[in-house]
């Protein structure tokens, strides 16, 4: 367990919180950072800062936002900053290591942002061994044109592509792998970022470049990159090399332990056991195993967060696409397309991703369909028929939009009368005025839950920070609660995932969700996370590492013999937060930020008809002393 009392002594460096002694001063080989200016077009190469050496990931994008942007800076103009970091271990042979962290002030809450996603281009930037790419100014606002970016081995050129604005992510990407056969890694925005709505995400290609599917969703930040007038980031790793360990064999001894616990854990491991049957639930069904445990416990939002259970969670669940992928492999043997133990970054041994096939041919209808995709443009809708929900998810996929954002929205609408819950043509259709620039409800619908809120004359809007909530009620479950309202980025789930202790349990042992007490458990969770946020690995592994010991020193073992010398988790994952609130509070956050909306503390959730209240002297005791 980490404890606020592990924290060290805090001493600013250069305007940013110094990263613990034992780590300082270690010599490590420089990598390199591009900086991009979209005010003049050029850029240059810099070598990494000696104050970041041991950043990567989360902690390489929030460290520069500290340093760089004016917390104040209207998030659409030239001083906001769009910073892209690949996690530490990206590259490298350490399994689930490949997440990519984009960072910039968000347009969606005005705070800072970080959202991270798998995809091809982490590996491809830590074979050209850059640890960031920093995106700053803008073009003139007159100007009409876009911007493509290519990076390769010593490499950069800004190109205008024109005629890759205005269409479709699905004919983009195809597009792409055509001018650039090399297989590069592909980052942007669609549409709905080109048009500057706040539910803009940042869209990766996956690995098999079917699908632009690999979203760092959360907090407008496609909108930023649209700001900037860039349509896509393109990394080409050719020429380049996987990154080595500085201490080799720790690394491997730490990789091979670590790989064999996440291969044995129930959640994350192999597909069958030895009889054959399925075995690990992520590899099976996806995150979306979580539909029926979150139904059982009554803590489903379902409806526009009226009720804890949704009568049609079976029929969206992970287990209805695992039948499915299985149903049409059957009928349709080889030329079946839908998948599960899909990867969404080369060396993901856990591969919770799918793709979820059309019933009737059997071809890829979306990839992938998450447990936060089924929940919001589903059970939040009413929506329990697997197609529709696949539907709108293929759509989303298509503009840039980010799911949970988009199914917010959409109950907005359903909450003001306008459609009804439960109606998925309706909701299809309303999802597809998206495309229309001159459409006012398809602007709403990709403006975010908030702005759709307000306009449509909604008075409960489920947002904290102007983020909208995903898939766990936090009035049955009061950790996740706790999270939502004291978290940097808004409402969200991963920047402090306790109900790995509230709902899964640690080593056998749940943490009550309905206790009260729960500062110290939100922000270790918040402190562990921002940690793997800035490794390249992926948060599901921390259902292994929290259960297994030795999953946990593996783990460890890869990133310390990475770096040649120890790390603390929460002295690192601490000096992360602090960057983070400092920013948000020099952008105007207080203590009324840090709250959750008022129905919650009002309108008893059933099946438990219980409130959310955890005090304000609790929820402030996460982050009292930053
Ligand atoms: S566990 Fe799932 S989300 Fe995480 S890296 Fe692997 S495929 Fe991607």
């Amino acid at each position: 367990m980490i404890h606020i009392d592990m924290l060290c002594e805090a001493q600013r460096v250069l305007g940013g919180f110094a990263f613990p002694e034992n780590i300082r001063g270690y010599k490590i080989e420089m990598s390199k950072v591009l900086r991009i200016n979209m005010s003049d077009l050029g850029h240059k190469w810099e070598t990494l800062p000696k104050k970041y050496e041991t950043l990567a990931g989360r902690a390489f994008t929030s460290a520069v936002l500290h340093n760089e942007v004016d917390p104040t800076c209207h998030p659409l103009r030239e001083k906001n900053k769009f910073v892209i970091s690949p996690g530490l271990l990206a590259g490298t042979m350490a399994p689930s290591s490949g997440r990519l962290s984009v960072g910039g002030k968000s347009p969606l809450t005005g705070g800072i942002k970080e959202a991270n996603a798998g995809g091809l281009t982490a590996t491809r930037l830590g074979y050209l061994d850059l640890r960031g790419v920093i995106i700053e100014g803008a073009p003139p606002v007159e100007t009409k044109d876009w911007y493509s970016i290519y990076i390769g081995k010593d490499k950069c050129e800004v190109k205008k592509t024109n005629d890759y604005a205005g269409i479709g992510l699905y004919e983009l990407i195809g597009k792409i792998w055509k001018d650039y056969p090399g297989k590069p890694g592909i980052i942007g925005c669609g549409i709905v970022g080109q048009r500057l709505h706040k539910g803009a995400g940042v869209f990766g290609n996956n690995v098999e470049n079917t699908d632009p599917g690999r979203y760092a969703g959360r907090g407008g930040l496609g909108a930023v990159l649209g700001s900037k007038r860039i349509v896509a980031i393109i990394s080409d790793a050719s020429g380049g090399s996987r990154p080595e360990a500085k201490d080799k064999d720790r690394f491997e001894k730490g990789r091979k332990a670590f790989k064999d616990a996440l291969d044995n854990h129930a959640l994350t491991g192999r597909l069958n056991n030895e009889k054959g049957e399925p075995y690990g639930a992520l590899k099976n069904y996806g995150t979306n195993v979580l539909q029926n445990i979150l139904n059982e416990a009554g803590a489903l939002p379902a409806r526009g967060f009226r009720t804890g259970r949704f009568e049609d969670a079976a029929k969206i669940s992970g287990e209805a696409v695992h039948d499915l992928i299985d149903k049409t492999r059957k009928k349709f043997g080889d030329k079946a397309e839908g998948k599960y133990g899909h990867a969404c970054h080369p060396g993901c041994v856990i591969a919770c991703s799918n793709v979820v096939p059309y019933e009737k041919t059997g071809k890829a209808q979306v990839s992938p369909l998450e447990y936060e995709t089924a929940w919001a443009l589903g059970t939040n809708l009413g929506i329990g028929v697997l197609h529709d929900v696949a539907e709108m998810n293929r759509i989303c996929n298509d503009l840039g939009l980010d799911t949970i954002e988009a199914g917010n929205a959409i109950a907005m609408f359903m909450e003001s009368g306008l459609i009804d819950f439960g109606d998925g043509p309706a909701a299809i259709e309303l999802l597809k005025k998206g495309y229309h620039p001159e459409s006012a409800k398809g602007a709403l619908v990709c403006s975010g839950a908030l702005t759709a809120g307000e306009t449509l004359g909604v008075s409960r809007i489920p947002v904290v920070k102007g983020q909208a909530l995903p898939a766990y009620d936090p009035r049955p479950i009061r950790g996740i609660g706790v999270t939502y309202a004291t978290t940097t980025m808004g409402a969200d789930h991963t920047a402090g995932y306790t109900i790995a202790a509230e709902i899964v349990g640690i080593k056998g042992k749940v943490t009550d969700p309905r206790s009260i007490d729960k500062a110290e458990l939100s922000r270790t969770f918040q402190a562990t996370t921002a940690y793997i946020d800035s490794t390249g690995y992926c948060l599901f592994i921390a259902f292994c590492v929290l259960d297994d010991d030795s999953g946990f020193n593996g783990m460890l073992d890869t990133v310390n013999g990475f770096l040649g010398k120890d790390i603390d988790i929460g002295e690192y994952g601490m000096a992360i937060l602090k960057n983070e609130r400092a920013f948000n509070k020099g952008a105007g956050f207080t203590a009324k930020d840090d709250r959750l909306p008022e129905f919650f503390y009002t309108e008893p959730l059933p099946p438990h008809n219980v409130v959310f209240d955890v005090s304000d002297e609790e929820i402030d005791a996460v982050f009292k002393d930053m």
